[in-house]
């Protein structure tokens, strides 16, 4: 048996969370591969310092090395602190020198917002060690997890991460130790450390879970499971029991931060079952998402919700009939690497759903794209998309007209709709100050525990 186990942030925010990560670890019968992210907070720390006009090296050093130094000398007598400092003291002058790197190179944040995740998997792997299992820290790069594409926005190279992670990580597993990986980037091409995104060590997880074929991979973080919404919108969301992978994959894409939206196919492609627990409630069934599952209760298993989104609409005369000023369109977006949510088409209009971040880049694109052929251009700022996952959604008659239903009594003003394009969901876009209202009302109409 092999398990994948990914801690969250959230799972290592004091000494007393590492214990219990720690514990969770070594009750866990078989073969572990344990992936991290950053310690709470870190990460953000990261990015606030790098992004800083004149950056206060020493400031960031002290703080960022005080803050790890505080939690291991908690956790480790004196003979295990000098062991650890040993470790310690390389990866700072790791991170001293990329912190006072070019700040012009492209991959600059990249290797700065990671380096939280070399420190808290050193933490873990001498807690282990501590505890009498055999564990090792390992980076990325010594793991082999490889990477590919744009700063901050990178995905793994599947292909590469499979042979390297074999070669480097399965005779640890063979000698029955613990590898502790850091999550939230891979090594690219040029071996320079690239980004998966925010929340991207669930991703690492289920990278590592790929390369291994393990039988498991499990995601630990704060609440216990997937939820039928995001607790912190709607107070009385459950956990969800089962769900398969498409469910999952449309959540997570659609703004359900429990998993990073890419999660589910590195999983998915060699059958790893995926599970969603609570550090803080271990006894908790959490989440079991796999191929197939059980009858659901009410008619929607899951409400999630994306938000800072805009939505661009192109005018132009029978652009309907124009199908190549509408490729020209969106290679823009290809081009520039931006994500379209949404398209909705009629005779004269075009629109994309996309998010507030990109609307600049496009619009400056489209300006002198194709002057002649585009009549006008209207943006709406501060958009949200809900997305709506239940059984067979579009097979069963009246849905749509039950959930719009309730949005009208709610009030909420419907901006463009996606229906279709997935057979278990149903998306729509409403104006940002009525989402959390139009997801309540959702959630306590169709969600049944
Ligand atoms: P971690 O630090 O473990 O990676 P995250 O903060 O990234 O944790 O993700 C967990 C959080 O995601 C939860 O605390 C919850 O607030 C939020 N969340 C949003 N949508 C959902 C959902 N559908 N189910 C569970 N949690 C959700
Ligand atoms: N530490 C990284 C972040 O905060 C990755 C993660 O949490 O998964 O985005
Ligand atoms: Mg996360």
């Amino acid at each position: 048996m092999l398990t994948v186990m990914k801690f969250g942030g959230s799972s290592m925010a004091s000494p007393e969370a590492f214990r219990r990560v720690a514990n969770i670890i070594a009750s866990t019968e078989g073969n572990k591969v344990v992936v991290v992210s950053a310690v709470a907070g870190v990460t953000n720390f990261l990015v606030g310092a790098a992004g800083e006009k004149n950056i206060d090296y020493k400031g960031v050093l002290k703080t960022f090395s005080e803050k790890h130094l505080e939690i291991a000398e908690q956790l480790f007598d004196e003979k295990q602190i000098v062991k650890f400092l040993e470790e310690f003291k390389v990866r700072m002058e790791t991170f001293e020198k990329a912190l006072r790197g070019d700040r012009t190179d492209p991959y600059y944040m990249d290797a700065i917002s990671s380096s939280g995740e070399r420190f808290s998997s050193l933490i873990l792997a001498h807690l282990l060690i501590s505890m009498g299992e055999d564990s090792v820290a390992l980076t990325s790069a010594a793991a082999g997890i490889r990477s590919a594409g744009l700063p901050l926005s990178g995905y793994a190279d599947l292909k590469r991460t499979k042979a390297d992670v074999n070669m480097k990580v399965r005779p640890m597993l063979e000698q029955g130790i613990i590898p502790v990986i850091t999550g939230f980037y891979g090594m690219n091409a040029d071996d320079r450390p690239l980004t998966f995104g925010r929340g991207g060590s669930d991703y690492s997880g289920a990278v590592i879970a790929n390369a291994l074929k393990a039988d498991e991979l499990q995601i630990w973080t704060d609440v216990d499971g997937f939820m039928s919404a995001d607790p912190r919108l709607v107070t009385d969301a459950v956990p969800i029991k089962e769900m398969n992978y498409g469910e999952a994959a449309e959540l997570a894409y659609f703004g359900a931060k429990v998993l990073h939206p890419r999660t589910i196919e590195p999983a998915r492609q060699r059958h790893v079952p995926v599970r969603v627990k609570n550090t803080f409630n271990p006894e908790s069934p959490g989440t079991f998402i796999h191929h197939l599952r059980g009858p659901q209760n009410g008619m929607l298993m899951s409400v999630a919700a994306k938000t800072d989104l805009s939505i661009i609409t192109i005018s132009s005369a029978e652009i309907a009939y124009r199908p190549r000023i509408v490729a020209r369109i969106i290679e823009k977006f290809a081009e520039n690497n931006v994500i379209i949510y949404s398209i909705s088409t009629s005779l004269s209009t075009v629109a994309f759903l996309l998010h507030n971040n990109d609307v600049q880049q496009i619009l400056n694109q489209l300006n002198n794209l194709i002057e002649k052929d585009i009549e006008k251009i209207n943006v709406k700022s501060d958009v949200a998309l809900v997305c709506c996952v239940g059984d067979d959604l579009l097979s069963k008659c009246g849905v749509s007209g039950d959930i719009f239903s309730v949005v009208k009594e709610v009030g909420t003003n419907v901006e463009m709709i996606s229906e279709g394009a997935s057979d278990s969901s149903l998306n729509f876009v409403v104006p940002m100050e009525m989402l959390v209202s139009t997801v309540r009302a959702l959630h306590a109409q169709f969600v049944r525990e």
